[in-house]
């Protein structure tokens, strides 16, 4: 079985490290983060690294570390939460010499000397708290830190508990997990509050947006608008679940201008739009999925292929 294979891999190798997506998320971080966490309380001896670009509005939960080519020289790789592999942030993830993928997205590519994909997992940090039980007999310790970064994840990647991924299992984890010792409100805040040109940001879209006779809404934040806003491509993370709360919307998109693409956030409380997410290259989950495109006649093509999909939908 894959876990335990992933166990005993991990076990064996002095030096690992852990990569994410490109664009990190809390799930992403929290599961690069909370694993190292766990592998360094266990295994003091061994050395452990978690790679990929920083972005500052993760930085409460960890910084990534500074690793130098060589040092991926024989050591084990595991990448968190990416379903493709062009996505691992960053690209030097296959200079190890094993690598394991741990996700809960459906799967783009089977990349990976060992691969553990669980798409009933709401989250990829609810997947690393069950290695960790998995491993208990193994030597494997948790600790609060790690309690704290593998509930930003699952709090994040559930939308506080909202969304359908959640299950009787996340709760479960979550109700341990809330025994450790850690910080909650000052992590809600960490996740949750948003600066003040978000907000205006949002207040524009909220005033601005439409809903379709399908049930979608289009919403296209061009490169002069986020300048008016002072809003980085990045932090439209924080902009997309903005419409989801609007009585009869079924999806929703974003289109974000940034230097020479167009990135395509999807979100759906319906209909399935992670194959629409993959047909303009990308992917993700059936109600949260991103893609990119070039142009704006592109994007027209998306909202026609959303319209369908929603038209198509009987809740
Ligand atoms: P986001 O809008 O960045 O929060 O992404 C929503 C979901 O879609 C996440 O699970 C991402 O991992 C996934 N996703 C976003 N962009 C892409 C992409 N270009 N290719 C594959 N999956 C993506």
């Amino acid at each position: 079985m894959s876990i335990q294979c992933i166990i005993q891999t991990i076990k064996s190798y002095d030096t690992i490290i852990i990569h994410r997506h490109v664009r990190p998320d809390p799930d992403a971080v929290g599961s690069q983060a909370g694993l190292k966490e766990i592998i360094r309380r266990s295994f003091p001896d061994k050395n452990v690294y978690i790679a990929g670009e920083g972005d500052s509005s993760l930085d409460f939960l960890a910084s990534m570390d500074g690793i130098d080519d060589h040092t991926y020289k024989g050591a084990l790789v595991i990448a968190c939460d990416t379903a493709n592999a062009a996505r691992i942030d960053d690209q030097r993830y296959n200079m190890g010499e094993k690598l394991i993928k741990i996700d809960h997205h459906p799967e783009v590519d089977s990349y990976g000397d060992v691969m553990w994909v669980d798409t009933s997992a709401s989250s990829t940090c609810e997947m690393i708290y069950d290695l960790c039980q998995h491993a208990k007999n193994d030597g494997f310790v948790f600790s609060d830190e790690a309690a704290r970064l593998i509930y930003a994840g699952i709090v994040g990647d559930t939308g506080r508990f909202l969304f359908p991924s959640t299950t009787k299992k996340t709760f479960q984890h979550a109700a341990e997990l809330v025994t450790y010792n850690f910080d909650r409100p000052n992590l809600y805040d960490g996740i949750y509050n948003i600066k003040e040109n978000i907000a205006k940001l949002q207040g524009y879209i909220l005033q601005q947006f439409e809903l379709s006779g399908s049930g979608l809404s289009t919403v296209k934040l061009t490169k002069e608008l986020m300048d008016k806003y002072r809003v980085s491509p990045n932090e439209t993370g924080q902009l997309v679940g903005v419409l989801g709360n609007i009585e009869g919307i079924k999806a929703w998109v974003l289109f974000i201008e940034e230097e020479d693409i167009i990135r395509v956030r999807l979100r759906s409380k319906g209909p399935a739009i992670n194959e629409i997410a993959a047909k303009y290259n990308g992917g993700g989950h059936p109600m949260a999925s991103g893609a990119t495109v070039e142009t704006w006649e592109e994007t027209d093509k998306v909202i026609k292929d959303l319209n369908q999909v929603c038209l198509n939908y009987k809740a």
